[in-house]
C-alpha cells in the first residue's frame, strides 16, 4: 500500500472556473504550480497511490478573526472515504482552540492536526502551542508540521526550523509528528532530530526538484540510519505522487558516472511502501 501523508484540499469542489486559474512559480525551480484545483483534479493526482492525508491550514487576522478550514476538508473527506484521512488546522491563539479539536474529531471525523508555526505565524514554544500538542498527545493525534524555508516574505523563518521540535518531543515523548520536506534546506538538522525522538518521523515532499539536496539528503539518512523515518509524501498541489515515486526510482541520477556513494534504491522502494498509518497511530 503507498500512502500520501500530506495533500492540500482542494478549494473547489466543481471544475475551477476558467478566470480564476493561475500560476505559482516560486515554490518550484522546474515547473510553475496550478492554481487552484477541484476535487477531479485531486483525485486524478491522487491515482498512483491507496491512502492520503488532506488537510488545510487554520489562519488567525490581525483582528482576532480565526478561519478554520476543517468543514470544507471534512466535507472532501466524507466524498472519499475509502481514500482520503482528513487532518484539522486549527491557531494555538484562538481561545477557542481546544474546542475546534474536539468538534473536528467527533463532528468531522478529522484524524491528527496540520499546523505550520511560520505560515500560522506563532511560536511552535509558546504557551499557546504547547496547549495544541498536550491535548493531540492525549487524543493521539499527529501532528504534522511545516519545517523548512518557506518563499513567503512575511513568514518567520525561524519558526519552520527543526531544532524546535527536539524540544517538544521532549516535551512530548508520546506525540506523533511529521517534519514536512526534511525542513529543507535544513535537512541535516532534520535529521538529527527524527534520529533522537522514536516518534518524530520527516516527510520526503518537496525534495527532487533539487537534485543535488535531494541526493544529499538521502545519503545524510542513510549514513545516519534514519531512511526508515522517512515518509511518503506529495504536498500536491506542489507536485504530484507519480513524479515522487519516479524521483525516488531514479535516485542516483544526479552522480550518475561520478563515484560517488550511491543511494540505496531497495530504501528508496521502502520509503514509497512505508506503513505511515500505522507508524502514526493512524491504521
Ligand atoms: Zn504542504
Amino acid at each position: 500500500m503507498i500512502v500520501d501523508i500530506h495533500s492540500h484540499t482542494p478549494k473547489y469542489k466543481d471544475a475551477v472556473p476558467p478566470e480564476q486559474i493561475h500560476f505559482n512559480t516560486v515554490w518550484r525551480p522546474d515547473r510553475p504550480v496550478q492554481l487552484p484545483y477541484s476535487w477531479n483534479d485531486y483525485m486524478r493526482a491522487m491515482q498512483p497511490v491507496d491512502r492520503a492525508v488532506v488537510f488545510d491550514v487554520a489562519s488567525l487576522s490581525q483582528s482576532g478573526r480565526v478561519d478554520n478550514p476543517n468543514d470544507g476538508t471534512a466535507e472532501f473527506v466524507r466524498a472519499f472515504p475509502h481514500k482520503l484521512i482528513g487532518f484539522m488546522s486549527v491557531h494555538p491563539y484562538d481561545p477557542g482552540c481546544l474546542d475546534e479539536i474536539e468538534r473536528s474529531i467527533s463532528d468531522l471525523g478529522l484524524r491528527g492536526i496540520k499546523l505550520g508555526p511560520n505560515y500560522q505565524n506563532f511560536d511552535p514554544l509558546g504557551e499557546g502551542a504547547f496547549r495544541v500538542y498536550r491535548r493531540a498527545q492525549e487524543l493521539g493525534l499527529p501532528i504534522l508540521f511545516h519545517t523548512g524555508t518557506s518563499p513567503m516574505r512575511e513568514a518567520p523563518l525561524d519558526y519552520a526550523h527543526p531544532r524546535h521540535f527536539d524540544v517538544i518531543a521532549g516535551a512530548f515523548p508520546e506525540l506523533r509528528m511529521v517534519l514536512a520536506h526534511m525542513s529543507h534546506p535544513w535537512q541535516s538538522s532534520a535529521v538529527a532530530v527524527i534520529r533522537k525522538h522514536p516518534h518524530v518521523y520527516a516527510d520526503i515532499s518537496g525534495l527532487f526538484y533539487r537534485q543535488w539536496s535531494f541526493y544529499n539528503c538521502m545519503r545524510l539518512a542513510e549514513e545516519w540510519g534514519v531512511l526508515p523515518k522517512l515518509l511518503f509524501a506529495s504536498d500536491y498541489p506542489v507536485s504530484t505522487a507519480q513524479e515522487n515515486l519516479d524521483a525516488l526510482r531514479k535516485p542516483n541520477q544526479a552522480i550518475e558516472g561520478s563515484h560517488l556513494p550511491r543511494i540505496s534504491e531497495a530504501a528508496m522502494e521502502e520509503i514509497i511502501y512505508r506503513d505511515s498509518l500505522s507508524l502514526l497511530g493512524l491504521a
